[in-house]
């Protein structure tokens, strides 16, 4: 295999491949480009045909043409082989003939859900249940179409008698969860009475049905139990239609049902996907991070949708991948969101998102209220586990104004920054590296300076303090230097109007990041106001001035040069002169 790999290398050449998806540049020996992992604006994209290999020096994605294939294309190592030896004119010689047999009975059993879902459709169009209950929902034929949503009847057998008729083995149709028998050995349909949604692997192979009753009955739903072709916790509804969006953008959206999923589409959110009938898998997260870095969890808003959102955060987590939680408005779901309020809605829901933190804190509230004391009690709880200092300091100063007795903030805030620093001293072990330290250059900052950055986190100022970012003398301190040309470079002249929390991972720098972590809890500047403001610009600006004017003025160590030169030629002349006597 090792053979037929580097066979594949050497015939394929990664600029080529490469280029089929990003336009690169020649620079040297090495290519450019915009990379296509990240939201890149300055070519940090490259390639070394050289070694054969990629890099992006912003967001650190790197590999071979096969670990390129696999991202691009949200492929497995094996699939991505298969198709580079192709394209290589490589046989790859591991096929077993075992395999082979497999893959027969699989197309036998792949075969027969076909046909099913065929019966299904047939039996949806006759249907005025169907029809009427689809009407109901607004769903417009051709999104019955495209997601081939069928009915299956209620009599109890009319799938087994369908698959009698062509000569299908009923002994494969119960193995596959389509029918089932009885103690006499009679069989019947599995799903009766429902609407078939038909549940396609990410390859589009259709592995599984889900069933909802029509009209009343338990249970609402039924899906396909644990067949050769499906396995529930691996399998995610809407994938094959998703997988598109999310290679291109990196990014998922995870719903709750059939129907949300199918709303999503409509809405134009095509990266929308869900599990059928369980809680998240790990299984299924990794399927997930095969095809996107992010996702967004949208949950209905009930106490049980809130719980199952918390549960799938740690599984994304465990996977590692990035993920954020919207909650839909009070009592709506997707599909009726996207009937009584349009496509922007949803839109908007899903957007409208915050991190796993912010929401935790968000339930805090609404569970206990802020004017309950078990809230301040269990605050700090909830505090300590912030990730950031800026995550910790932005709660902070939201909510210290108010606390139902204490009138002073300051006060509430030194309180509860107390309290989280207990919290976290219990929590020694895990959190110690993330003790505050600030680093030398950070020290260096002015506290003018440091108010400035301030503003920018804080929704009051950010607008009207943005504009100073353009003055470009206007900050002593190097590293106040660095955060400005990098702000301007990232965001240009407006500032972005998502929360820091997210534009700050903008600019991808863990160092520069980092400050602004620092920025927030530095103590130099407890409390941001105008006037403290209009004066640190002014100092700022008085600091410049008189560094301009030092630069245009000959400085002492320069006066004392040119005296120097003087005295020097008045040396060399006398020297000369003494030199032409002695001539
Ligand atoms: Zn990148």
């Amino acid at each position: 295999l090792g053979d037929e790999r580097d066979a594949i290398r050497q015939r394929i050449d990664i600029v080529d491949l490469v280029s089929q998806r990003v336009r690169l540049k020649r620079s040297g020996k090495n290519y450019s480009g915009l990379c296509p992992f990240h939201d890149d604006k300055n070519p940090s994209f490259f390639v070394t045909p050289e070694i054969g290999r990629y890099q992006c020096y912003s967001c650190g994605e790197k590999g071979d043409i096969f670990t390129w294939v696999m991202k691009t294309q949200g492929l497995e190592f094996r699939e991505a082989l298969e198709q580079l030896a192709k394209q290589a004119g490589v046989t790859l010689s591991k096929f077993s003939g075992g395999e082979k047999v497999d893959r027969s009975e699989r197309e036998k059993q792949l075969s027969m859900m076909e046909s099913a879902l065929i019966f299904f459709r047939s039996e949806g169009t006759k249907s005025e249940q169907t029809k009427k209950y689809l009407d109901s929902r607004k769903l417009p034929p051709d999104a019955i179409e495209f997601w081939e949503l069928g009915f299956a009847p209620e009599n109890g057998e009319a799938l087994v008698t369908s698959f009698k008729r062509q000569g299908l083995s009923l002994a494969t149709a119960k193995e596959l969860f389509l029918s089932d028998s009885d103690s006499s050995g009679g069989y019947f349909d599995k799903f009766r009475n429902r609407l078939m949604f038909p549940i396609r692997d990410e390859k589009g192979a259709l592995v599984g049905f889900g069933g909802r009753i029509l009209g009343e009955g338990n249970p609402k739903y039924i899906n396909s139990g644990d067949t050769p072709l499906y396995n529930k916790s691996r399998i995610l509804y809407g994938m094959h239609r998703a997988k598109d969006r999310m290679i291109k953008e990196r990014k998922a959206v995870l719903v709750e049902g059939y129907m949300d999923v199918i709303a999503c589409h409509r809405a134009g959110v095509t990266e929308a996907v869900a599990s059928c009938g369980t809680a998240l898998a790990i299984e299924q997260a990794k399927l997930i991070k095969r095809f996107a870095d992010r996702v967004t969890i949208c949950y209905d808003a009930d106490n049980a949708g809130q719980k199952a959102a918390l549960r799938a955060v740690e599984v994304f987590r465990e996977v590692g991948l990035i993920c954020r939680v919207a909650m839909m408005p009070q009592g709506e779901d997707p599909d009726t969101l996207l009937n009584s309020k349009g496509p922007e809605a949803v839109r908007e829901a899903i957007e409208h998102s915050q991190s796993p933190f912010d929401f935790e804190v968000w339930l805090l509230e609404k569970r206990l209220g802020v004017d309950s004391a078990e809230f301040w009690e269990e605050l700090p709880k909830l505090l300590s586990k912030a990730e950031t200092e800026l995550d910790l300091e932005k709660h902070l100063l939201r909510l210290a104004g108010q606390h139902p007795s204490i009138q002073n903030s300051t006060a509430v805030t030194n309180a509860l920054r107390r309290e989280v620093k207990l919290q976290k001293r219990g929590q020694v072990k895990q959190r110690a590296a993330s003790v505050h330290a600030p680093k030398l250059e950070f020290s260096q900052l002015l506290p003018a300076e440091v108010a400035i950055f301030k503003a920018l986190l804080d929704e009051r100022f950010k607008r009207s303090y943005w504009r100073f970012l353009s003055e470009t003398e206007l900050f002593q301190s190097a590293l106040a230097e660095r955060l400005r040309s990098r702000l301007v470079e990232v965001f240009q002249d407006s500032p972005p109007s998502e929360n820091p929390s997210v534009w700050l991972h903008k600019l991808e720098n863990e160092e520069l990041i980092q400050s602004f972590t620092d920025l927030a809890l530095d103590v130099r500047v407890q409390v941001l106001t105008e006037s403290y403001l209009i004066e640190s610009i002014e100092s700022l600006r008085k600091q410049a001035e008189s560094n301009r004017l030092s630069r245009s003025r000959p400085s002492t160590g320069e006066v004392e040069d040119a005296d120097l030169a003087k005295y020097l030629e008045k040396l060399r002349r006398h020297k000369g002169i003494d030199a032409e006597r002695e001539d």
